[in-house]
């Protein structure tokens, strides 16, 4: 009976994996399809300065769609395109394309910045660097409207290619922020040996930040480090006008989330400018 029932055991398990290689087969079929045919989208989420909800830029937020037309979230296909190296070439399009956007912003007279998440496989790429030079050039979008959004943990991987990476990527003049910051790394000492410009708090900091004392205490010390430092502080994930209020009350200089817009198709996003 034990042999039996681990056969069943064995079975169900199977049986969950084979639907498991499936899903991620599909998706990867969805991502090889969408990088050679340029079938995928970038949608645009604003951020506004919190002070006075002037629009100040926006994050772009790749969009995958399946066959059926529905998105998939990359939080199931960046992993995977991670995995199988297809985040090279679908990062660098998300880069080309959010450049040439936030160029053409400029027809309605708005510098604003943009800002690209960058995948830890993309971040250690040797020929990352050139690809964000040429997209760039080709954008003739000026580097200081660009800004790389790395995690922690990407910076972490080689603390010494990171830092050599981040220096000479500073030294086109755009800016890096640390996303879903407060999260990761134990260790806050990187913050002044790398160029980093910009921290965003990791949004289960604002999400519980109302109705728990300990993630309103590390906004407060998160709001002190980025002061200290001399940090632009973006608080993500703002939803209702209460945690707005609270971010604004404690310094925090920028806001992203459903509160204000969610992200947006590029057309979309362009019919905020001419207003
Ligand atoms: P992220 O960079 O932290 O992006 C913020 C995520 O929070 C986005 O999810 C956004 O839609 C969502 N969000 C914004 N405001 C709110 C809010 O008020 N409430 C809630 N609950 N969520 C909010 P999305 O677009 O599904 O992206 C998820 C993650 O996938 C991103 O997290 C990022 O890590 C990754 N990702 C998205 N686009 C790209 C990309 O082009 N390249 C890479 N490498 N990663 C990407
Ligand atoms: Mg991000
Ligand atoms: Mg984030
Ligand atoms: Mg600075």
């Amino acid at each position: 009976r034990a042999k039996q029932q681990g056969r069943n055991r064995y079975c169900f398990f199977s049986e969950d994996l084979e639907a498991e290689l499936m899903r991620r087969h599909d998706i990867e079929m969805l991502l090889r399809h969408a990088i050679d045919q340029d079938g995928f989208e970038v949608f645009f989420q604003p951020q506004f300065a919190l002070r006075n909800m002037a629009l100040i830029g926006a994050e772009a937020l790749v969009r995958l769609r399946d066959k059926d037309g529905n998105f998939i979230s990359p939080a199931d296909f960046i992993p995977l395109a991670e995995e199988t190296g297809l985040i090279n070439q679908l990062g660098r399009q998300v880069l080309r394309k959010s450049c040439l956007a936030a160029k053409g912003w400029q027809r309605y007279g708005k510098e604003l910045r943009v800002a690209v998440n960058i995948a830890a496989k993309q971040f250690s790429n040797p020929a990352f660097i050139d690809e964000v030079a040429a997209a760039l050039e080709e954008s003739e979008l000026r580097s200081h409207l660009l800004e790389l959004e790395v995690t922690e943990s990407a910076l972490m991987l080689d603390f010494d290619q990171a830092q050599s990476t981040l220096v000479k990527l500073s030294a086109l003049g755009l800016s890096i922020a640390i996303d879903d910051f407060g999260t990761g790394y134990s260790s806050l000492s990187y913050l002044k040996l790398f160029p980093v410009d910009v921290l965003k708090i990791d949004q289960s900091f604002v999400r519980d930040m109302l109705d728990d004392g300990q993630s309103l205490d590390i906004v407060r010390t998160i709001v002190h480090l980025a002061k200290s430092l001399n940090l632009t502080l973006v608080g993500e994930g703002v939803e209702r006008e209460p945690q707005k209020q609270t971010l604004l009350e404690l310094g925090c200089d920028l806001g992203q989330g459903f509160l204000f817009a969610r992200p947006l198709p590029a057309d979309e996003f362009e019919r905020l400018l001419v207003g």
